[in-house]
């Protein structure tokens, strides 16, 4: 799930191969779910040098995905998967695990449990997370059957891969980034990506665990990251380091907008997002929301006063 604000042309227009062999240990077959919010699909990897890999996400089980799911295992010269690892449970994620069970049989499928006290947010805010029912059902039950538990720390094995899960919150509570300890590459899920940025949803994401996630995944110095969406990153730790700069501007914009008197998140939209396309103002907004949140927890700003929809803010 991406929003560019940036260049919002580059997102909807960026082609990747639909499979790539990415490094001997490493290939993607891409889960042919191209959107606003997805770039040119999710990245679906394959992990490992033997004959059973890992498949490190799983698309949004879209039909058109098995087949060059299939190609992809066939090129690489593998025969089976050995199990499903999951980055975390939005939709574009977690939504092709009953389409490849049903496919390769009942494969475990590992990841870290969504928390019971947070919902999922409103679908009609953000277009990626359509799939998710109006009950609120946990977003892990996207899944039939059960779930295997990771934790932050957890190393996970196959021939020639040993992913490390390092837990990353912020973008969602489920988040977990993978160091490939072979490569000292990352899989780094949807918190930095090959386009655009991430989306913090408002109700279930947290800026200030996402700042605190990328130094924690800054720390571990990786050399290239595999991103969920988009192309390699060949710099990692440069690609993590803009994507701070990038926040910290963002969030002295946010703090200059309430000081210059907006109160109200759509508001400083239109101050600092000018020009954007009218369809990126409500996920910019969102943005903007959870930078107001965080600097409220920071002392920085106060809130006046919070309605259904409608929340406003003020200097301090
Ligand atoms: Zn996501």
């Amino acid at each position: 799930m991406t929003s560019d604000t940036q260049n919002p042309a580059v997102l909807e227009g960026t082609k990747l191969p639909d499979i790539d062999v990415l490094s001997p240990r490493v290939s993607v077959a891409l889960g042919q779910n191209p959107s606003l919010f997805t770039g040119p699909g999710t990245n679906t990897f394959l992990v490992g040098t033997g004959p059973k890999r890992f498949l490190l996400d799983t698309g949004s089980g879209h039909d058109e995905y098995m087949p060059v799911l299939e190609e992809a295992i066939a090129r690489v010269g593998c025969r089976e998967l050995e199990a499903i690892i999951l980055t975390h449970a939005h939709p574009d994620h977690i939504g092709g695990v009953n389409q490849v069970r049903a496919h390769f049989g009942s494969l475990p499928v590992y990841k870290l449990p969504w928390p019971s006290n947070v919902k999922m947010g409103s679908p009609k805010a953000d277009p990626s997370l359509e799939d998710s029912s109006e009950d609120q059902r946990s977003p892990d039950q996207l899944a039939d059957g059960p779930l295997e538990t990771l934790q932050d720390g957890d190393v996970i094995e196959t021939e020639g891969a040993s992913l490390r899960a390092i837990f990353t919150p912020g973008h969602a509570p489920d988040h977990l980034c993978f160091l490939l300890e072979e490569e000292q590459n990352l899989f780094s899920g949807d918190n930095v990506l090959g386009i655009g940025t991430t989306v913090i949803p408002a109700e279930s994401g947290d800026l200030g665990d996402y700042m605190d996630s990328l130094e924690r995944v800054l720390s571990e110095r990786p050399a290239e990251i595999y991103p969920a969406h988009g192309p390699r990153i060949k710099d990692g730790c440069g690609k993590i380091e803009e994507y701070l700069a990038h926040r910290r501007a963002r969030e002295e914009q946010v703090l200059a907008a309430v000081n210059a008197g907006d109160q109200d998140a759509m508001t400083m939209v239109k101050r600092i997002y000018v020009g954007y396309p009218e369809n990126l103002h409500a996920p910019a907004a969102q943005s903007v929301t959870s930078h107001l949140k965080k600097l409220e927890r920071d002392g920085r700003i106060r809130m006046i006063e919070s309605g259904p929809g409608l929340m406003q803010w003020e200097p301090i």
